[in-house]
């Protein structure tokens, strides 16, 4: 739970629009160093005064004039209703970003639905020279949506959430303060859902994951990677993937084990904690060679709370597949 002296706590609920490269045409720019080059920023900050108590603050919202890809690209034209003559009009990125943080403010968490906008910014912050780190601390609205509104980890849009909480669209979809807006208030109705569930009582840590689980540090994309040898058989593979020491990416320091590795599917999954960084969750993956040997290829990340309650469902569900397993076979026993 947040303690009460946190508040008021200000959540910036950003969106933006962007451009992206045509495919037929050069591109300027390696397009995986630069997927979109962002064309509008629209934030609407939402400041908690308790627990049922929010206020919005007014639309931020600044136009881009983009340096790399300057002519519209139709399919991004159909969603965002705008054409090439309208890309020659805004501000310099440099001056738009430095006004949006100076708006934001310093004490403040940074929301966006899903995670797409925030690797899009980091990438257009870095080509224009700046530091690709931004504010520490990040939500996601989405899974805390999920799971608050409709206990399900499937991904929603923003018109299904706004549809979901009944909230008047006054406005079409589709420009970044008008988006923002909407992000905000389905974020206030999540936040009141959040805590009316915390309130009953009812759920435990395992089950309904704390809202800080939900606000993860976006400069903390550093992950492990690693590959086992190549062996002839998939079961040796797995075991030399399996035998790798888990260490935080970050401080290196020994994690402690919550779910242990267990196969599910084609992969092992296992769940970890840094006592420091939070929670990490581990996948190895057993791969084929072109000569048919086999060869282990594991990834450990850090992970919010609805991928750490997926690998949980996971090792539970396991868990029960073995017991009727068990009964089953105690069964013929008998
Ligand atoms: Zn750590």
């Amino acid at each position: 739970m947040i303690p009460e002296h946190l508040f008021p706590m200000t959540f910036v609920v950003f969106d933006m629009e962007w451009n992206q490269p045509i495919p037929y045409i050069p591109s300027p720019i390696d397009p995986k160093i630069l997927p979109g080059e962002i064309i509008d920023i629209g934030a609407v900050k939402l400041e908690m005064l308790s627990e049922k108590e929010y206020r919005l603050s007014r639309p931020f919202s600044v136009t881009i004039r983009p340096t790399y890809y300057r002519i519209m690209n139709k399919q991004v034209s159909k969603v965002i209703n705008k054409s090439t003559d309208d890309l020659k009009s805004g501000m310099h990125f440099k001056d738009a970003i430095r006004q949006f943080m100076e708006w934001c403010g310093d004490d403040y968490v940074l929301c966006a639905w899903g995670d797409s906008d925030i690797s899009i910014l980091k990438s257009n912050l870095k080509i224009h020279g700046f530091s690709s780190e931004i504010n520490d601390r990040f939500l996601d609205i989405q899974p805390l949506f999920g799971r608050v509104a409709e206990n399900t980890s499937q991904q929603r849009s923003v018109a299904y959430a706004v549809d979901f909480y009944r909230i008047p669209k006054t406005d079409d979809f589709h420009s970044a303060d008008r988006d923002a807006w909407y992000e905000a208030r389905i974020l206030q109705e999540s936040l009141i859902d959040y805590f009316a569930i915390r309130a009953k009582g009812t759920e435990t840590e395992q089950t309904f994951p704390n809202l800080r689980t939900y606000i993860s540090n976006p400069n903390l994309t550093t992950q492990k990677k690693w590959k086992s040898e190549v062996f002839t058989s998939e079961k040796a593979a797995a075991r030399k993937a399996l035998e790798e020491k888990m260490l935080c990416p970050i401080c290196e320091t020994s994690l402690s084990e919550e779910i242990g590795w267990f196969a599910s599917g084609h992969s092992y999954l296992s769940l970890w904690q840094c006592v420091t960084h939070g929670a990490l969750s581990g996948r190895i993956r057993i791969k084929r060679t072109p000569k048919q040997e086999f060869y282990g290829s594991g990834q450990l990340r850090f992970v919010n709370g609805n991928a750490a309650r997926y690998v949980r469902e996971k090792w539970q569900e396991k868990n029960e597949k073995k017991e009727e397993c068990e009964e089953i076979a105690n069964k013929c026993d008998k």
